[in-house]
């Protein structure tokens, strides 16, 4: 069968293969610990559910507006205005199924053939493989440790063409963890007013950020770049919700229309009965929240430690998200090695520890562990790369 050319080149995601992989090891009895998984290992807070739940038993399990329920619609702008003191209308706001889903339907809506979006490196995966399904070209800005892995304004300049359609900020950062600060956005923001290039601004692990630092949205800095911001946001990582498929996109009302016509012709509506958890998720107590935070803080701080202790690991501390994101090439040597992805894949192999290998991220020097599971279990993979690597060195 001849299938689409533009089926033809897209890359499944990175992050989801390796979960499988780990998963089927784990179905032949093999003890693996993953650390490949992007989603926190909490289950959804019970207010959240019983909502679901009373939802269902009311009858409301029928279709609801493709933009999403006006209700929901109005919590997320609650949310907007208590978080980040951001106004928006409903027809600003289009939810989707899950953040993921209204990127896409905002690339689809926003790219001709040709146009250009930079994704500073290292990116999340699926960016590129979304720019490019719509037809657009991918300008990859890499990044390192020397600037904490963020893009800077002289970068940002050099990349720029008359074929610049949007930037894409994700701060906290998957893969890296790493957060702008306000100054930073605001000298990133500039540049793209003046260039009218629209920022397309990923802010999933907004809940997620630590050491009392504070999330800032760019779209909050000024009256024009909120005009030249589309946020994506949702409830996945937030509320331990991934698997209930709520994200949302916030931006111009004319863009957001489009996508909104686009979802009607594709998926109709984001699943009800989880609307009605989303909702209950933005209104109810946000304890849960605050606790899972803690948790995924004290996790970072002990794994950070452990992860230091290993040869040939270098890593800046991050501030949010739950991923750690080490520079390993220089263990990838000592242990024999000659790239990263074959050391990734000896880790699973013989180590027994699933990690998703940088190339995926764009950064092939690098693997991303995500701590999003218990101190135990990451103490003993720290134990496990540890003694993987001290075994290899003294037997070369
Ligand atoms: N953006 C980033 C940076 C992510 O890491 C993820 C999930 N891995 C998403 C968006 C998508 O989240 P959702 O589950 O809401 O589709």
């Amino acid at each position: 069968m001849e299938l689409a050319n533009r089926i033809k080149t897209l890359a499944p995601s990175a992050t989801l293969a390796i979960t499988a992989l780990a998963n089927e090891l784990k179905g032949k009895g093999i003890d693996v610990i993953g650390l490949g998984v992007g989603e926190p290992d909490f289950n959804t807070p019970e207010h959240i559910i019983e909502a679901a739940y009373q939802a269902m038993k009311e009858g409301k399990t029928k279709y609801t507006p493709s933009g999403g329920l006006l209700a929901l619609k109005q919590a997320i702008i609650e949310k907007f205005a208590k978080d980040q003191g951001l106004s928006y209308e409903p027809s600003n706001l289009i939810v989707t199924d899950g953040a993921k889903h209204a990127l896409y339907l905002l690339f689809q809506t926003l790219i001709n053939d040709g146009d250009e979006v930079i994704i500073p490196a290292p990116y999340w995966v699926t960016y590129p493989e979304q720019v490019k399904l719509a037809g657009g070209v991918p300008v990859i800005v890499e990044t390192d440790e020397t600037t904490k892995f963020k893009l800077t304004p002289e970068k940002l300049q050099r990349a720029i063409t008359n074929k610049t359609k949007a930037l894409i900020i994700n701060s906290p950062s998957n893969p890296t963890g790493m957060t702008y600060s306000r100054d930073e956005l605001a000298a990133l923001g500039e540049i793209c007013l003046l260039h009218d290039i629209l920022i397309v601004s990923d802010e999933i692990y907004e809940k997620l950020i630590y050491d009392e630092e504070q999330h800032v949205s760019i779209a909050q800095l000024s009256k024009e770049l909120k005009s030249q911001t589309v946020i994506i946001n949702g409830v996945s990582k937030s509320h331990a919700m991934t698997g209930w498929r709520i994200g949302y996109a916030a931006g111009d009302k004319a863009l957001i229309k489009q996508m909104t016509s686009l979802a009607s012709q594709s998926t109709s509506n984001p699943a009800t009965p989880s609307q009605y958890a989303a909702i209950a998720a933005y209104r109810g107590s946000q304890k849960s929240v605050e606790e899972m935070k803690l948790q995924f803080e004290k996790r970072l701080n002990l794994f950070y430690e452990k992860l230091m202790e290993i040869p040939g690991f270098s890593c800046v501390k991050p501030h949010g998200a739950f991923y750690l994101f080490p520079n390993v090439k220089e263990a990838a040597k000592l242990t024999g090695y000659d790239t990263v992805d074959k050391f990734a894949e000896a880790l699973l192999s013989e180590a027994h520890v699933a990690v998703v290998p940088g190339t995926g991220f764009g950064s092939p020097d690098y693997i991303r562990l995500s701590y999003a599971t218990s101190e135990d279990i990451l103490v003993e993979a720290a134990a496990r790369i540890k003694n993987f690597v001290e075994t290899k060195m003294t037997s070369r």
